[in-house]
């Protein structure tokens, strides 16, 4: 398991340049910057790239595990399938221990196939199972709106009212975080009512990360199947989702994964559904054993685990920038890229302090057990135009109505630098 304590305090950091660039000289992760390509103004000067969030850099061996297989393809045909240098039939196998220790999972646990929201679907077809007694999902309120569509429309496909179907999770009034002890509230009025309980493990909005393993044991306590929606959290923070108890969780591989916009995306099922044959589920010949699936004509054979949910043979090239960011991500490890991401974003809510409260307010948590490297900044009196500015002088951040920045400094490619400028330049512009 992986340790989320933290040791940084807020007066363990410094102002000034001076400090910015001498805690990048330290960085141990300080070279892994130079394997990005980080985009550039027309004057050749680099980004400030906090969108990391929304979609994760290129990382520049990307091409090559690329271009590996359209070579591979171009030399070998549908012999590829089994003489590529990565045999394609097996290719997605070459992604799962990377992929499960980002996540904390077993390897059984974890798939990579299909996009985000057709995961979570797919996995809602095994586990929201409604009676006409207990039919309701219980969501975030501010949950991501896919989330929400998706959840939604699983309500009116078994025949329900989407709005009488669908429990908000809310932050108390005046609040934007939400409070374990509402959830515990509305299990205990309407927990016999509620069949699947389906949350952003990082919220996309505020940042709040969320605790799983507690809300699993709560939604179970009350006989509820427990789903996490971990976009914002694979590769952000520790996820530990084996230990969790989830049922499932699905998550997307074009944010802190970096693996490239609309890539592939993950799903997570727990270890005690590995063998069950009993759950249904939406199949095709990719979840069939792979033994005998190329037989073609025999009886539909389950295979076990979470890639017995896969229905087809994966795109490549995808799961090509998959790997190449993945085996970034092993080379690191989890363990030290949360070390530098809670220093960095430690050093983030410092600076902004500085700023006082009459000028900005950080939604996020301020325990850095509860976020991740995002910090959800809203800025009193601003609008969009401030956002604007900060696009024109290559500060990449992203606005969400009416008045919050958000900006993700991302441990294996941002600087203390980076930061510091960031802080620099909102001040000037705030200051007029
Ligand atoms: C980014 C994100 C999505 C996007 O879904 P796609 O299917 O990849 O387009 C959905 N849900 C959450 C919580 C997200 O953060």
């Amino acid at each position: 398991m992986l340790e989320t304590e933290n040791q940084n305090t807020l007066s363990d950091y410094k102002l000034g340049l001076d400090y910015a660039l001498e805690q990048d000289q330290k960085d141990e992760l300080k070279e892994h910057r130079n394997q990005f390509h980080i985009p550039k103004d027309k004057m050749g000067n680099e980004w400030i790239y906090m969108t990391g969030n929304s979609l994760g850099l290129q990382p520049k061996q990307t091409k090559l595990y690329i271009n590996q297989e359209l070579e591979d393809w171009a030399n070998l045909g549908v012999e590829g399938h089994l003489e590529a240098k990565n045999p394609w039939l097996a290719y997605h196998e070459f992604l799962t221990e990377s992929m499960a220790k980002v996540v904390g999972a077993k390897p059984i646990e974890v798939i990579v196939m299909n996009t985000l929201t057709a995961n979570l679907h797919f996995m809602m077809v095994s586990f929201y199972k409604p009676t006409k007694a207990r039919y309701k999902i219980l969501i975030e309120s501010d949950a991501f709106p896919s989330d929400k569509y998706a959840v939604e429309s699983q309500l009116r496909h078994h025949g329900y009212d989407d709005k009488e179907g669908l429990i908000l999770w809310k932050p108390r009034e005046n609040e934007e975080l939400l409070n374990y002890e509402d959830l515990e509230t509305i299990l205990e009025e309407q927990g016999d009512e509620i069949a699947l309980i389906m949350i952003g493990g990082v919220n996309y909005y505020t940042g709040q990360f969320f605790d799983l393993k507690r809300i699993t044991k709560l939604g179970h306590k009350y006989g509820c199947t427990v789903g996490f929606d971990c976009a914002h959290g694979a590769g952000n923070v520790a996820l530990n989702l084996h230990d969790s108890g989830a049922d499932f969780a699905v998550w997307c591989t074009y944010k802190y994964l970096n693996s490239g916009p609309g890539s592939l995306a993950g799903c997570f099922v727990h270890e005690k559904h590995a063998y069950r044959k009993d759950l249904n589920r939406f199949t095709g010949w990719w979840s069939h054993n792979k033994k005998t699936r190329f037989n073609m004509r025999g009886e539909f054979d389950q295979l076990p685990g979470a890639e017995g949910w896969q229905l087809s043979n994966p795109p490549i090239l995808s799961m090509a920038a998959i790997k190449a960011s993945l085996d970034m991500f092993n080379s690191v490890g989890m363990e030290k890229l949360l070390v530098k991401s809670k220093k960095l974003t430690g050093y983030f809510e410092f600076l902004l302090k500085q700023l006082g409260e009459n000028t900005i307010r950080i939604i996020t948590p301020s325990k850095p057990e509860e976020r991740g490297c995002q910090l959800s900044i809203q800025v009193k009196s601003a609008d969009k135009t401030l956002h604007n500015k900060l696009t024109e002088i290559g500060i990449i951040s992203d606005w969400r109505e009416p008045d919050v920045i958000r900006c993700a400094p991302v441990p294996l490619y941002n600087s203390f630098e980076d930061v510091y400028k960031l802080v620099e330049k909102l001040k000037s512009i705030l200051n007029g």
